[in-house]
């Protein structure tokens, strides 16, 4: 199993230049760098704030780039992203500085590009090293920091999603049911689950097991031969039905959250237990936390068959086939607004 290296600790960043090989290019956010640029000589130091995921656009950039010795990320996901972009088509040295906890994107081999609009997971790299300083996460909005355990709870309804598609024989042959992922999902579930309080609070006990849920999910797509089972089911077709259409950005674990409560629900998979535990971590799940209405989700449910058939690369889930009534509709909205 190959896991990114990452280390904790404080005042992190003033570090940096003593230990990239200079000059170096940083790779941040407009409203972010401000904040963290007096850690680094001018001189020695490129930056590039990010203002387009559109592999054209990087590649323009990366053209226009001077000779640097190696690629920092810092920021949220998107400086991460191209961070990594970056450092796999200039085969250089790669060290990447999460300043929240929304994503597993700084452990995970791929970069999340766009082509032409759509998103793309492409690249390789691997980070010399991740840094977390806690009081850089710690100082990011609370429900950003919570939000990131969308992609860690969405392994409870991944593994029900699963098992369904094994025993009603539509599971994809290339995918057979495998206890082995499904046990180490569930271990790491279990340890976000078993820590709700340190969570909900963004302490220091509560970044280290998030932020280490997340680096098992990061690279769990690559080390489980590139098989989404084990971290990905129906909770995230209802993320992609709805962002076709209304296309906005949404914070990823929120609406991956309502995913899994509302599938929980629809999979009659104890809906009551994973709700509670989101709660307990104060995830930010309902609909109007992600400016959206009621009528939004139910059209985004409603969507998911079409949806799935359009993408054609959606393996099998309750969210692919399964018809949602009126009568159903009404009870989720009830429940989850309860
Ligand atoms: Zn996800």
């Amino acid at each position: 199993m190959q896991l990114f290296d990452v280390a904790y600790g404080r005042e992190l960043y003033a570090e940096l230049p003593k230990i990239i090989n200079p000059p170096f290019l940083v790779v941040s956010n407009k409203d972010l760098w401000p904040r963290f640029s007096h850690y680094f000589d001018s001189k020695e130091t490129f930056v590039h704030l990010v203002d387009s995921l559109e592999i054209k656009d990087l590649e323009k950039t990366l053209k226009e780039l001077p000779d640097v010795k190696a690629i920092v990320g810092i920021g949220g996901g998107v400086a991460i992203d191209v961070a990594k972009y970056f450092a796999w088509r200039k085969h250089l040295p790669l060290f990447q500085c999460p300043t929240s906890m929304s994503v597993n994107a700084p452990f995970g081999h791929r970069s999340a590009v766009r082509d032409n609009g759509i998103l793309k997971y492409v690249g390789y790299a691997i980070p010399e090293m991740i840094y977390v300083d806690y009081d850089v996460i710690q100082s990011a909005p609370e429900y950003i920091n919570r939000s990131g355990v969308g992609d860690i709870v969405c392994y409870y309804t991944a593994k029900w999603d699963w098992e369904y598609a094994t025993k009603v024989g539509k599971c994809e042959k290339k995918w057979p049911y495998d206890d082995f992922w499904v046990s180490q999902a569930s271990e790491v579930l279990n340890s976000v689950l078993n820590s709700t309080s340190d969570i909900n609070a963004v302490n220091d006990r509560g970044v280290q097991t998030l932020m280490n849920a997340l680096r098992w999910g990061g690279a769990a797509f690559n080390n489980a031969g590139w098989n989404p089972r084990p971290i990905e089911g129906s909770e995230h077709t209802l993320f992609y039905s709805l962002e076709h259409l209304i296309h906005k950005p949404f914070l990823h674990g929120q609406i991956v959250s309502l995913g899994v409560v509302i599938m929980s629900y629809l999979q009659n998979n104890d809906p009551k237990f994973i709700k509670g535990k989101l709660d307990e971590m104060g995830v930010a799940y309902q609909p109007e936390d992600m400016d959206i209405t009621w009528t939004d989700v139910r059209n985004g449910l409603k969507h998911m068959i079409d949806y799935s058939k359009e993408s054609k690369n959606l393996w099998y889930t309750i969210a692919t086939e399964t018809e949602i009534t009126d009568k159903q509709l009404d009870e989720i909205e009830e429940w989850v607004k309860g």
